[in-house]
């Protein structure tokens, strides 16, 4: 028994602390069987979810965390309920916004995984740099809404932030020991999506399960309808700006069906260093939150020779406009980027639901941004009114073209 409880305490005193906000979705689904994987380097203490409290709850029986967050009372009260009827002792529960604060602030934390998805997830993340914390960031929303702001909040504090988004974790790994000034572009990889080799027409005629099927990676609704449209590529090439410094000339897309190569770096010298591993998000949290070290892993290496070829294309610019609209935001910088992304979001909300076709996403996303009256991003109010400005002004564009189409469906009737 003693010797159990010295065990135990070690184990508390030597093993890094872990947050995860957004734990029940794909990441943070997969952080946990990473930090499983990882035997006793790291506990659990704080986990920050939203509606799912019956995926929590099975999280909380596991991994014992002090601190949970859900959206709402609602659901607080529904997971004390079940913690209760199976006997799992409940841990300290907050609600909302502050809830993740909360645990993105957590003293015993010592790195933040930061997996949830949207605008949502700004806040919480930059409260977690601010504190001083490891981000392992998921969360690319909260670089493009906020990169300065965010980037800022890091190097005051000398909080670290690594990315688990596999391209830009890639391109991490591609730059160690590398000058800066020695590195000419970076090259994001994408895979194309499921519309690659589809017609405009096909793409106009899209349905949501059509676009649910994305070839080479499972993850969440909204970055898999975000791959079909290339959105989440251009998404990404504001978070490489923002991240690695590189200016958008100096971030190019290359569409790879395969997906084998995540990412590369270009260096003076024409040499391509890329990085290659399995299509599974746990390589790239395992660095993460091993970094600087590297350690073995419990997934099967790479199989070279069952590569028959590995392809590289340019995107198709006229299909997948949201790539240019990205590249656009990130030029003209200031409150546009978050515009932008606010204005996917409710697009990729509207589509997921029916209301709007696969096509009307960029459509929307561009009368939205050409409205927008660009401001300079001094302070996160000014971000978070211009999200919430760009919200509204797609909700009235998605109810405008639902109307339109209604009125196309009568007459034709
Ligand atoms: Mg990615």
């Amino acid at each position: 028994m003693l010797t159990h409880c010295l065990r135990l305490t070690a184990y508390f005193l030597m093993a890094k602390g872990i947050a995860i906000l957004g734990s029940t979705g794909s990441i943070g689904c997969n952080t946990l069987r990473v930090v499983e994987s990882l035997g006793e380097q790291f506990h659990v203490v704080a986990l920050g979810a939203g509606r799912n409290v019956w995926k929590l709850a099975e999280q909380i029986a596991l991994y014992r965390p002090q601190l949970v967050s859900v959206a709402n009372e609602e659901c607080a009260q529904e997971l004390a309920g079940l913690l209760r009827e199976r006997g799992i002792k409940t841990p300290a529960i907050r609600v909302g916004e502050a809830g993740l604060i909360e645990v993105a602030r957590m003293a015993q934390a010592e790195i933040v995984v930061s997996a949830i998805v949207g605008a949502i997830g700004l806040v919480p993340t930059l409260e977690a740099l601010k504190a001083g914390k490891r981000v392992a960031l998921a969360n690319k929303e909260t670089l493009v809404m906020a990169g300065e702001i965010v980037t800022r909040a890091a190097r005051e504090s000398g909080a670290e932030l690594l990315p688990i988004d596999s391209e830009h974790n890639a391109i991490h790994q591609c730059l160690r020991g590398e000058k800066r000034a020695e590195v000419r572009r970076l090259v994001l990889t994408a895979s194309g999506g499921p519309f690659r080799c589809k017609s405009l027409r096909e793409m106009e005629e899209a349905t949501v399960e059509d676009a649910m099927q994305h070839p080479t990676w499972t993850m969440g609704a909204k970055v898999t309808i975000d791959s079909a449209t290339l959105m989440n590529k251009g998404l990404e090439v504001i978070e490489a700006h923002w991240l690695f410094g590189f200016d958008g000339e100096a971030i190019d897309v290359v569409v790879h069906p395969e997906s084998v190569v995540h990412s590369m770096i270009e260096l003076v010298d024409n040499s391509i260093i890329a990085q290659m591993g399995a299509t599974d998000m746990r390589h790239a949290i395992q660095y993460a939150l091993t970094y600087p070290e590297r350690q073995a892993c419990a997934l099967p290496p790479l199989d070279l020779t069952q590569l028959s070829v590995l392809r590289f294309e340019a995107p198709d610019r006229a299909r997948f406009p949201c790539l240019e609209l990205a590249y656009r935001a990130l030029r003209t910088g200031g409150t546009l980027p978050a515009c932008l992304n606010a204005a996917n979001e409710m697009a990729v909300e509207a589509f997921l639901a029916g209301r709007i076709r696969l096509t009307d996403i960029s459509r929307v996303i561009d009368r939205v941004m050409t409205k927008h009256e660009v401001q300079a991003t001094r302070d996160l109010d000014v971000i978070l009114e211009a999200d919430r400005e760009a919200r509204a002004a797609a909700a009235a564009e998605i109810a405008c073209l639902t109307l339109s189409e209604r009125i196309a469906v009568e007459k034709l009737v």
